[in-house]
């Protein structure tokens, strides 16, 4: 009967919105527990170069109060894990400014091959691992903002070295393409297991062969790459292969010919 009918087919509706809740529910415990997750990781990870740094501090402060030397090693070794602590806090700012959308590009013309020739050299002077690095002569173009696409070299190349055997070498290409500046970073390390490529560029995510204990990390790095990439109009791909090695190629659109004939000459000296 029409009755009936609309009996059954009420207590379809209300069983298909306590499926939707239980649904809504199972993912909002998902997230919460990402994020406690998260908490968990971030607070060990801001914590490891504390405590050094703090038993370092208390330290030189005796020997100082005791009239002895305090040694330079001891001071660089407390410098570096204020690096490291302000690159963290750094990074969880830049996440939360991309969440928020407030990051700004402060872009202005600039060439390629001479950014990346000084990131690598520094990478040479502050490692021992050969890094390789060619650009191609005539200089490669683009409008944007050097210190974030200086970012993202510094992230990728922090990454080939940390995910890769002590002396295996690192290779930087620029080159030019069609409408493109491209940058490629190429390692012989640990690689990425295929079902983990898809989603290192999401927030937090670190792939299943890098242990938390064997590699610090926030999973932050790649994502805010991405982003800026995106920023620019590029795009930041990879193509890796697991006890191989990674490439990453980063493709930024780059100013044409004529575009870079009107420059003026202070910009391009
Ligand atoms: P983090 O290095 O702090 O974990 P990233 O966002 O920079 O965070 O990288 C995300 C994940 O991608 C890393 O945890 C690692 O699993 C993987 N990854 C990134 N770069 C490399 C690389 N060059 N070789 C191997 N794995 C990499």
């Amino acid at each position: 009967s029409v009755r009936e009918l609309e009996m059954w087919s009420a207590a379809a509706s209300q069983l298909a919105v306590a499926v939707e809740n239980a649904r809504l529910l199972r993912e909002a415990q998902a997230a919460l527990r990402v994020r406690e997750e998260f908490m968990s990781i971030a607070s060990h990870e801001l914590k490891t170069p504390l405590t050094p740094l703090k038993l370092g501090l208390y330290s030189m402060e005796r020997r100082i109060a005791a009239g002895q030397p305090v040694e330079l090693a001891s001071v660089l070794k407390s410098k570096r894990q204020v690096d490291r602590l302000a690159g963290l806090v750094e990074d969880l700012l830049d996440a939360s400014r991309l969440e928020l959308g407030r990051l700004a590009l402060n872009s202005a013309p600039l060439e390629v091959g001479q950014l990346v020739a000084e990131v690598v050299d520094h990478f040479r002077h502050a490692f021992e691992r050969p890094f390789s690095v060619e650009v191609p002569p005539d200089g490669v173009w683009m409008l944007g903002d050097r210190d974030r696409l200086e970012q993202v070299l510094v992230n990728l190349l922090e990454n080939a070295h940390k995910y890769s055997p002590a002396g295996a070498p690192i290779a930087v290409r620029v080159e030019r393409t069609g409408e493109a500046a491209r940058i490629q970073v190429q390692d012989h390390g640990i690689g990425i297991p295929g079902a983990d490529q898809a989603q290192v560029f999401q927030r937090f995510y670190r792939a299943r062969n890098v242990s938390h204990r064997n590699f610090g990390g926030l999973g932050l790095g790649l994502f805010i790459s991405h982003s800026i990439v995106k920023m620019h109009g590029g795009s930041l791909a990879l193509c890796s292969r697991e006890g191989e090695g990674s490439t990453f190629t980063l493709d930024l659109p780059r100013m044409a010919a004529h575009e870079v004939r009107r420059l003026p000459r202070r910009v391009l000296v």
